[in-house]
């Protein structure tokens, strides 16, 4: 039997009448990578929203581990353990790549900043984010100041932050947007590496990312689900070609 975490069920979106999800249908397998794709103004974007609540469905149904939650607030998601990656906007600059982790480590917690640096566990919250930094090759990194890392080490630290929420489904926003060659392929190891024991479903443009880690995709155009399957399978179709062509 299919192990199900997320599952939608004719997910709407409508936007004073225009249709921007349209009746979507999504089933996300536990421990799966799971790509969300699909031309400019396909829906992805507004997906991901409602999914964290960020927008209320006009119509439908999400289930996460078998439980309705279409009504909890964007908290309560959270809490229940979707994470969505932040946004670079939402990484301090001004602190340190460590300090960064950390802040991700004690909004986990629900504890103050000052209760942790008051006490001695602040020496167990800063190993802990050493280990999350190690898993995304930024180890090196940790003392230096955010803003000066390079984009693609920003977009890594954004990966931690989000592990550092203990997330049982991560939702990762284009991932590898605007990078070089060099940094995509770095940022598609860590993918693959910290999505052992977890779920992932990313929205994605990069048909080598999609194809050398995704499990399972789902083609979105004008808001409907075009195609679902592998990567051999959601390529072929002449239906997910024609989309592509057509933008
Ligand atoms: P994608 O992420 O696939 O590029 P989006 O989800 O951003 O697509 O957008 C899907 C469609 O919905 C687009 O046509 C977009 O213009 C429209 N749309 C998105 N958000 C809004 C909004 N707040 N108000 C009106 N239209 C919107």
């Amino acid at each position: 039997m299919q192990d199900i975490i997320l599952e939608t069920q004719g997910l709407t979106k409508e936007f004073r009448g225009f249709v921007a999800v349209n009746d979507v249908s999504l089933r996300v397998q536990r421990g799966q990578i799971h790509a969300l794709i699909g031309p400019n103004g396909a829906g992805k974007t507004t997906c991901f929203n409602l999914l964290t609540k960020f927008l209320t469905p006009t119509r439908g149904k999400i289930t996460f581990n078998g439980l309705d939650i279409t009504r909890d607030s964007p908290a309560h998601i959270a809490r229940r353990g979707i994470i969505r990656s932040f946004q670079i906007s939402a990484v301090f600059p001004h602190l340190s790549v460590l300090e960064n982790v950390r802040i991700g480590l004690q909004r986990e917690t629900g504890l103050s900043f000052h209760f942790w640096q008051s006490d001695k566990r602040l020496n167990t919250l800063n190993e802990r984010a050493r280990e999350l930094l190690d898993q995304v090759d930024l180890g090196e990194f940790a003392d230096e100041m955010t803003a000066s890392l390079p984009y693609g080490r920003k977009r890594a630290l954004e990966i931690a932050t989000t592990l550092a929420m203990e997330p049982e489904l991560m939702l990762l926003d284009e991932p590898t947007q605007g990078m070089g060659h060099e940094d995509v392929d770095r940022v598609t190891q860590l993918i693959k590496r910290v999505s052992q024991g977890r779920t992932i479903l990313m929205v994605e443009h990069n048909m080598n990312v999609v194809s050398s880690i995704a499990d399972t995709i789902t083609v979105l155009a004008r808001g409907s689900v075009l195609a679902e399957g592998n990567y051999a399978h959601v390529s072929k179709n002449p239906a997910v070609m024609e989309a592509y062509m057509g933008t």
